[in-house]
């Protein structure tokens, strides 16, 4: 028996697996985030490892074009002279790497260091681009620091009133649903989706309250919040004046969104708007409350404004006195399984191991010192994911693309020209252990282990440090990414040596983190294999730090910034031929991609084939019927999927999950629009023209293909 946590998001449930006969048995554990609860996919999580499609060998690309089982030095030797070539003819960014938010804290760090000094190479981002980083971003402007939730999940039970912004955690990590009883017992649940998700059913029945506005107008909405707290006399006026810088500012702005301002650019009625405000100042400290939690989701993050949402989002935070509070706060919740830790050791293309910044000349030379290299070889920033992805085998971008855990041939947007992006390259170099997607376009497939077949770490959306432990022992070919990444930098001649093993990365690590903003230095395997003793970060001495901010913030004053938004329109706005807008999002038995989720039986039965959500109306005067088929189209694509009618949507929606592939994959239709300061696409909301097609000729191609 082995006590570990789930593969998938980033609410880690504790779980201990058990080999049994040829199969692995799951259980849960108790655990604070979980409380002994599983969803679904954790349930059913070791199915993959047993997968009939298990890549167990390399792959390699032959002259006809198949791709064929070859020995990993065959293997190596391709890559190696590919990357060569690639670098002598085009220069050291000809060569660029992809990484994930489902890396183990060893192999983010390690992964950062292969390109850096193995590759050379300034080109790496990764896909948690995709996933946290407007709310990182906002964070570290506000508070000086991006952890997640500066506090324990536990810590939301005890508040009155909790706001979910663009967050449907009923689907996408149920377990958590339990720290939300306090708040729905005493009315205080107050969720901001344009749908009536399954979390937003939790506000029923005098639980809370449901703001449904319009897509892409979050940000109105928290201003006309934050103007209704003003008006109402609910500012904790003490707070601001000693931890807040900028308030001024923003309280004039806030001004200016009175509530019937807010309902024509949302939708949403001055009465629903200030039964949420009232809700929250009574549950402020400064009104007497038990206290107050506002929460983000991609649902605010994921738009070419998601920063300036967030921000707004902290703004009311701040005015009711929440953040570096006992008992209330502020935080995002994030998504992939180590989207905390895979964003703070160097997968990101401007920044080093412990949240460094790559253009801060002392955490260059401190990180150099720890690789054994000189602070002038390690490369500057490169590009951030959407930009790299689309640069792919163009003049000037990359020509050689390694990709570790990711598959953003389906999860990136505007994906067709991803896909096309990929195919161009004269050699792509995935690392996986299923035939994904993005697998299938490359030329070598390196096999590699899941996550019950190794050792390391992950960081949870608490910023709590966790064991992940081997359970089983990989396929008799399969090779660790750390030992891949070793022997690929013996062949390239990098000067620095890569451990193989995790504990040993694992110890390096610690001495790149130690004085940065994500400090892991006081953290140790042992340390970390009592899981009654919390270990969050930063974690210089052994006791860790669950609660951030209490005395003060991490900017250089130790006040949070309160920074006016920018109020924008959505990047993709709905044009008179195309009158719908298009939201994307998870379903419960479905994980990102869906590269592991697909391959489950009792997952693909639970969630059936991709759909198409309609409001009834909106069916009716587009002449759909439940179970027919439709086909959506953006400006980018166009897909068909199957007609599911639901009043939980507003009219002028449609939605779709994203996790599936080929011929209804939503991000064939999606916009590459990104935050200006993120960099973070626009996932959540595109102009779509939605009609009844022909279910005999399903397509998902892009607008280029179709006039072909
Ligand atoms: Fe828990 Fe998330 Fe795994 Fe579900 S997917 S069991 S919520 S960690």
């Amino acid at each position: 028996m082995v006590d570990t946590h789930c593969p998938y998001c980033a609410l880690q449930c504790a779980m201990t697996l058990t080999p049994s006969g040829d199969g692995v048995q799951v259980a849960p554990r108790d655990f604070p985030t979980n409380r002994a609860g599983l969803c679904h996919k954790g349930w059913t999580s070791t199915q993959v490892l047993r997968t009939p499609d298990r890549i167990t060998t390399p792959l390699v690309r032959d002259a006809t074009g198949e791709l064929v089982p070859a020995s990993w030095d065959a293997a190596y030797e391709r890559i190696v002279s590919a990357v060569r070539r690639a670098q002598v003819q085009h220069g050291n960014d000809a060569v660029a790497v992809f990484g994930g938010g489902g890396l183990t804290n060893e192999k983010a760090y390690a992964l950062g260091k292969f390109a850096r000094v193995a590759l050379r190479t300034a080109m790496i981002d990764y896909n948690g681009r995709f996933c946290m980083s407007s709310a990182a971003a906002a964070g570290n402007r506000a508070f000086g620091l991006d952890r997640g939730l500066p506090f324990p999940l536990a810590d939301l039970g005890g508040a009155d009133a909790i706001v979910l912004v663009g967050s449907n955690i009923a689907e996408t990590m149920p377990p958590a649903v339990q720290h939300l009883a306090g708040a729905r017992g005493r009315g205080g649940l107050i969720v901001i989706d344009p749908r009536h998700s399954a979390t937003a059913s939790l506000a029923d029945d005098g639980q809370g309250v449901h703001l449904q506005p319009l897509p892409g107008t979050d940000l109105q909405l928290l201003l006309g919040l934050l103007h209704l707290v003003i008006q109402l006399g609910g500012v904790d006026e003490s707070y601001v004046a000693q931890r807040v810088s900028g308030w001024d500012e923003v309280r004039a702005q806030a001004v200016a969104w009175w509530p019937a301002r807010v309902m024509s650019a949302t939708g949403v009625s001055d009465q629903a708007l200030r039964a949420a405000a009232q809700i929250l100042i009574a549950a402020s400290p400064a009104a007497g409350g038990r206290g107050a939690y506002v929460l983000t989701g991609r649902g605010a993050e994921q738009h070419a404004h998601g920063t300036d949402t967030v921000t707004a989002a902290i703004n009311l935070a701040l005015a009711l006195g929440l953040p570096g509070r006992q008992g209330s706060g502020y935080g995002c919740i994030t998504g992939q399984g180590n989207g905390q830790g895979g964003r703070e050791h160097g997968q990101k293309c401007d920044q080093l191991p412990g949240y460094r910044k790559i253009t801060d000349p002392v955490a260059r030379e401190h990180i150099a010192s720890v690789w054994g290299v000189a602070p002038q070889d390690i490369p500057g920033p490169g590009r951030p994911a959407v930009e790299l992805l689309r640069a792919l085998g163009r003049p000037g971008g990359p020509r050689v693309l390694f990709v570790h855990g990711a598959n953003p041939a389906v999860s990136g947007p505007d994906a067709t020209v991803i896909r096309e992006r990929l195919r161009s390259l004269d050699l792509l170099v995935v690392c996986d252990f299923v035939p994904s997607e993005t697998a299938m376009l490359a030329d070598i497939v390196l096999p590699v282990p899941q996550w019950a077949e190794e050792e390391g770490t992950m960081t949870s959306l608490e910023g709590r440090l966790l064991r992940r432990r081997r359970a089983v022992q990989p396929p008799a070919d399969v090779r660790d990414e750390l030992v891949i990444w070793h022997d690929l930098a013996e062949r390239l001649g990098a000067r620095s040596s890569f451990p193989v093993e995790a504990a040993e990365t694992f110890a390096e690590l610690r001495r790149a983190s130690a004085g940065g903003i994500a400090d892991y230095s006081g953290a140790s395997y042992d340390l970390l294999a009592d899981e009654s003793h919390p270990v969050h970060w930063p974690v210089a001495i052994a006791a860790g730090t669950p609660r951030l901010f209490l005395e003060r913030f991490a900017t250089k004053d130790g006040r949070a910034k309160a920074v006016v938004p920018t109020v924008a329109s959505v990047a993709d706005d709905v044009r008179p031929d195309a009158a719908l807008y298009l939201l994307t999002g998870r379903v419960l038995q479905q994980y990102q991609s869906g590269a592991q989720t697909r391959r489950v039986p009792e997952l693909v039965r639970g969630s059936g084939d991709n759909y198409v959500q309609l409001h009834p109306l909106t069916a009716d005067r587009l002449s759909l019927e439940e179970g027919t088929f439709a086909e959506i189209r953006s400006a980018r694509g166009v897909v068909q999927a199957r007609v599911r009618l639901s009043a939980d949507i507003r009219p002028d929606c449609v939605f779709m999950p994203f996790h599936y592939d080929g011929l209804v994959n939503a991000n064939d239709l999606t916009t590459s629009a990104v935050d200006p300061i993120s960099a973070m696409p626009e996932f959540k909301v595109c102009a779509v023209d939605v009609r009844p097609c022909d279910q005999a000729n399903p397509v998902s191609r892009s607008l280029a293909e179709e006039a072909v």
